[in-house]
């Protein structure tokens, strides 16, 4: 099947369900408008007859006001029903265009199956992939994953041809290690690929002061409202710009890494993203390096010279806000130590805070316990120190090291 009409197969697919669900839907409705039809008639039949039975109409009567109630409640039901049954007839035609799809992927599980695997073909040709998208965004922590995969969404573009197809976008959150966003421009302009600066609103620290509460692994409001929300009009945008007179093929391109956990490994090369899809887009979250292990991604870095944040070189594996909020505790006690060595006021900044919302940071343990070790372990051992490629070092031993700060220096 060629890349074109795996697409066009995926939004017919798509466009089925929601057709299939929308009936679904519809005749749950009419069900519901019947049954309280069928008890409004009943309590009209129930007054009528009382009334009836007490020999006539008292219209200052209690029983009287009742029955017109339930008349004005009968004629509400009546229209309700009206409107559900023309609503269901709406479905039904609807449903009737997407036959042809709906007779081949007649299910929920199948129309998964079928777009899943027409999803892995995809993944299969990025070349093909790129040619035949109208926009790709890298979204960029300008992490060392972030960085390959921009590395290797470029190479792709270039390899069909459709560099000025690339486009960069940074949330900044102001609250990640200095020179983050610099960095991230940096990374796009190595490929002359135009480059978005996001800045939510109040940012990380804002986020949680208005909350009162930090957020966690289950509320991971951080990623879901400072960097997943800004995307939508981003990519409405620059749909927009784009002129078209047909549903956008859009490449979301994301820094994930199968091998980084359990939920992260369940998570496919390409993915259909229902949220953003729509009429005139068609979003698929491209995680282009998603079967790369850590040492391959340094690997990657090294071979290429890819400049990279010096955060890395501490000993620091990620490249997130100064303190995440999904960081085990010796990781956070390292970024104290680093921002002591840094002499950076977040451990002060960040424990102020915890201290006025009245919300401890982690459930286990505040920051303050964590500044604390910090504090202790610099007494015992001295201030923490590295060197420039520290991090390549580390993962590919001194000689790649040496040939990197050669690539980049
Ligand atoms: S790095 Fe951690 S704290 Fe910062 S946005 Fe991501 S998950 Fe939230």
């Amino acid at each position: 099947m060629s890349t074109k009409n795996a697409l066009r197969t995926i939004d017919a697919i798509r466009c089925a369900g929601k057709a299939a669900d929308a009936y679904r839907t519809a005749q749950h409705a009419v069900r519901e408008a019947q049954d309280e039809h069928g008890a409004a008639q009943a309590q009209l039949h129930h007054w009528h007859d009382h009334i009836h039975a007490m020999g006539g109409t008292d219209r200052a009567s209690p029983a009287y006001s009742a029955l017109l109630a339930a008349v004005q409640e009968h004629q509400e039901a009546e229209q309700k029903v009206r409107k559900a049954e023309a609503r269901l007839q709406r479905a039904a035609s609807t449903v009737q265009s997407h036959r042809p799809a709906l007779n081949r992927y007649p299910t929920g599980r199948i129309r998964r199956r079928g777009t899943a695997v027409l999803l892995e073909h995809l993944a299969d040709h990025p070349v093909d992939l790129v040619r035949a998208a109208d926009l790709i965004i890298i979204q960029t922590s300008s992490g060392k994953d972030s960085l390959v995969a921009m590395h290797r969404t470029v190479a792709a573009a270039k390899a069909a041809g459709c560099l000025h197809k690339v486009r960069v976008m940074h949330c900044d959150l102001g609250s990640e290690w200095p020179g983050v966003p610099e960095l991230a421009r940096r990374q796009a302009e190595r490929y002359g690929i135009p480059f978005l600066l996001v800045t939510p609103d109040g940012g990380f620290l804002g986020m949680v002061e208005n909350r009162q509460m930090w957020p966690d692994a289950k509320r991971r409001l951080c990623t879901s409202t400072l960097k997943r929300d800004p995307t939508g009009p981003v990519i409405t945008t620059w749909v927009r710009e784009l002129g078209l007179d047909r549903q956008a093929i859009v490449l979301n391109v994301m820094g994930v890494r199968g091998a980084e956990s359990a939920s992260r490994a369940l998570k496919a090369r390409l993915a259909l993203d229902t949220r953003t899809t729509s009429a005139n887009r068609l979003v698929l979250t491209w995680n282009i390096i998603h079967g790369l292990s850590e040492q391959e991604v340094w690997q990657d870095i090294a071979s290429n010279g890819l400049e990279y944040h010096p955060i890395y070189d501490t000993g620091l594996e990620r490249l997130s806000c100064v303190y995440c909020v999904l960081a085990g505790p010796e990781w956070l006690i390292l970024a104290t130590r680093v921002c002591f060595a840094l002499e950076l006021p977040h451990p002060q900044t960040f424990a102020e805070l915890e201290r006025r919302i009245g919300h401890s940071f982690k459930q286990d343990f505040t920051l303050n316990a964590i500044i604390a070790a910090a504090r202790m372990l610099d007494a015992l051992d001295g201030p923490i120190t590295w060197r420039c490629g520290d991090a390549v070092r580390r993962h590919l031993g001194p000689a790649a090291a040496d040939q990197y700060l050669a690539l980049t220096r």
